[in-house]
């Protein structure tokens, strides 16, 4: 599919439920494709990405954000301690705000430096052992933990179990969103973005759909 195509496709959903197209931000995952399918994508005008992994986010965005103004950086995925510098010095936002330790970190760094990324929770809707993710039950008192630290939280993410059905995840989130005054819902991806926005998804995370599938590395 081209970003055209998905961009209509996502206006198409948004119209669907009484929302406003403008009100959801295609962030374009470019995790694990060749640099020559990205630049594609930047030269078609399109300046919000994501990535899932500090290094290689690291090994590509210096240069191209050298070479193209106003790029919008999204770090969408599992964030260790040791790599919070790191992140905060090439994200705009991080999607993958999961736990007290990482919490502190953020605020730590957040003061010393004087400014922070904007934040978004991520909630392990479909509680899973392997995924990361604040669990459901503890989300509302994790976010005021955050919200006690000064911390910029905008919004919830989550990845709904790929088995499952991924429409009660997102309804789920959307609640646990408006409970606590969040606007934010980062949720939706390549084949699942039209339900999520028809659950009030204000950032998608869409990478095969747009880019093809990824090359295994
Ligand atoms: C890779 C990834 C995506 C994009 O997945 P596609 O199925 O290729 O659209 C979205 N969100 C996260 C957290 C990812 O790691």
């Amino acid at each position: 599919m081209s970003l055209e195509s998905i961009q209509a496709s996502m206006a198409g959903a948004a119209r669907d439920a009484g929302r406003d197209p403008s009100d959801v931000t295609l962030i374009a995952v470019s995790k694990v494709q060749p640099l020559e399918r990205v630049v594609a994508i930047l030269e078609s005008g399109h300046r919000i990405f994501g990535e899932n992994k500090v290094q290689e986010a690291a090994g590509k965005w210096p240069d191209l954000r050298a070479r193209y103004e106003g790029i919008d950086l999204h770090l969408i995925g599992p964030l260790q301690t040791n790599k919070a510098r790191q992140a905060m010095d090439l994200a705009q936002s991080i999607h993958s705000l999961d736990r007290p330790k990482l919490a502190r970190t953020l605020a730590r760094l957040a003061q010393e430096r004087g400014d922070c990324p904007s934040l978004f929770v991520q909630v392990n809707t479909g509680q899973e052992p392997q995924k990361a993710g604040v669990l459901p039950a503890e989300a509302d008192e994790f976010i005021a933990e955050c919200r006690g630290m000064d911390l910029p939280v905008v919004g919830l993410m989550c990845i709904p179990p790929a088995e499952d059905n991924p429409a009660p995840h997102f309804q789920m989130l959307a609640e646990m969103a408006a409970r606590n005054g969040l606007s934010g819902l980062s949720m939706g991806m390549s084949s699942d973005f039209e339900t999520a926005i028809r659950h009030g998804a204000t950032h998608v995370r869409v990478g095969s759909a747009i880019f093809g599938e990824r090359v295994a590395g």
